[in-house]
């Protein structure tokens, strides 16, 4: 992609609605755009990288078995009406009419409408178990969006809904989906804590909110420092183990149960990005959704619910990495892997450059090339920004002795590497 013709708003200036680093760098960089309270439009930049932590939020469950299906975003008041949440959700659910004067909603969230497919189609133990998610639009009315996408009123979420034959069953869906989770923020290239939740309105009694470290966190984090020699490995953890440290969020203080003191608590912020709950038969038994077993005696599937905040991850990877400059993707998800900038604007320079940019693209390496007629200072100022993970800088010094700088935005590391082997380098580092 070539700067001069994409659409990249950056601004200068510090935007001062905008109260979290996050959300002032997603404006500043051009990402997203604020149509109203809580609801923003994704612009190209943001949308690359929407798409990115869709992607591997996706894969991750196609992995551990979740099936896709998508449902609509508008439901209507019947079936919540029949599962009793209607007049309980409150204000935050988006109520509306038809043209026939019929109840609709914008969905919060989808059990009713996943329990009410299942009822209709699955009959036997023979099916079970069975995981199904969508990566789709929310609609909840917050009282107070702020954080930018952080906390929108209109967000995206990766919502599963699990139906297992019994409790056990039930459980081991749970833990296959804890790893899930663990996996899928090890990918985004995040450190997240798995924190006992309260199982509130839904009721139960299995829950766990996934919570990203980050200084501007809502919350307060107590873990077992054990959790940060566990990241390192994920695929080897065992999730029992896991699930039996000690983790709690609090708004205020520690705990007055914690058994860990000293060096063994660690305390942080912490953003949370997910939230797991195994909530029993409480769906399956009021909407009558039931599979008969072998011995022809008919049963309310055990059901598990499970959200990834899709949209807030992406302002929780930025409160997690970032500088002074702006925005340092992981590579995992960032929009485009190399920022080339060409530097001095001389038809030499531009002719190499050119001849990169398409090196580079046609061994799928994705480049965001700066062929702006701007001086180095706005270039190199825009590449900060938007964090992509490499930088190739090449004028017309570097160019007569045969050399392309590159900087790791990471960590600032500038290396010369001659340019016939630069396509090469670049594939290494990347792979
Ligand atoms: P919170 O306590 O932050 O309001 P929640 O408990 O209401 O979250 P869930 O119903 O568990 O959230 O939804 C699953 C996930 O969706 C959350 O873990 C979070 O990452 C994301 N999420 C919830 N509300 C919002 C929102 N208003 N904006 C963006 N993401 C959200
Ligand atoms: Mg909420």
């Amino acid at each position: 992609m070539k700067l001069s013709t994409y659409f990249l708003p950056t601004l200068k200036e510090t935007p001062s609605e905008a109260t979290v680093v996050s959300h002032r760098l997603m404006l500043r960089a051009g990402m997203i755009s604020q149509s109203t309270a809580g609801i923003y439009s994704w612009l190209p930049l943001g949308l690359r990288v929407l798409k990115k932590v869709e992607q591997i939020v996706r894969e991750e469950q196609d992995r551990m078995g979740g099936q896709e299906v998508l449902m609509p975003l508008l439901q209507t008041a019947e079936l919540w009406q029949e599962s009793g949440r209607y007049d309980g959700y409150g204000k935050e659910m988006l109520r509306m009419q038809d043209r026939h004067e019929r109840d609709l909603l914008f969905g919060p969230t989808a059990e009713e409408v996943i329990t009410d497919i299942f009822r209709r189609y699955i009959k036997s133990y023979k099916a079970l178990p069975k995981c199904f998610y969508q990566i789709h639009w929310k609609f909840r009315d917050e009282i107070r969006p702020r954080f930018g996408v952080m906390r929108g009123r209109e967000f995206l979420m990766k919502d599963a809904y699990s139906f297992d034959v019994d409790k056990e069953s039930a459980v081991n869906t749970y833990r296959a989906m804890m790893r899930t989770y663990l996996k899928t923020f090890q990918r985004l290239g995040l450190a997240v804590i798995p924190v006992r939740a309260d199982t509130g309105v839904i009721g139960g009694d299995l829950s766990h909110e996934f919570h990203v470290l980050a200084q501007t966190g809502e919350s307060q984090v107590y873990y077992d420092k054990k959790f940060d020699t566990f990241r390192e490995n994920i695929d080897q953890v065992d999730v029992d183990e896991i699930m039996g440290l000690y983790a709690m969020a609090d708004e205020m203080h520690k705990p007055e149960e914690c058994p860990l003191e000293g060096e063994d608590l660690r305390e942080a912020r912490g953003i949370e990005v997910g939230h797991i709950f195994n909530f029993g038969t409480k769906y399956s038994e009021i909407l009558n959704a039931k599979v008969v077993l072998a011995d022809g005696s008919s049963i309310a599937p055990e059901m598990g619910s499970y959200g990834i905040g899709v949209s807030r991850l992406v302002g929780a990877i930025i409160e997690a990495n970032h500088d002074e400059q702006g925005i340092i993707w992981p590579e995992s998800v960032a929009p485009f892997q190399v920022a080339l900038i060409g530097l001095g604007g001389t038809v030499e320079v531009s002719e190499v450059c050119e001849r990169i940019y398409k090196d580079l693209e046609k061994v799928g390496v994705s480049v965001l090339y700066d062929n702006r007629s701007e001086g180095p200072g706005v270039k190199f100022s825009t590449a900060d920004l938007i964090g992509l993970p490499w930088q190739i800088i090449l004028g017309p010094k570097g160019l007569q002795e045969g050399l392309a700088e590159i900087k790791c935005r990471r960590t600032g590391d500038r290396e010369s590497i001659p340019l016939e082997s630069l396509v090469s380098y670049m594939q290494e580092k990347l792979c």
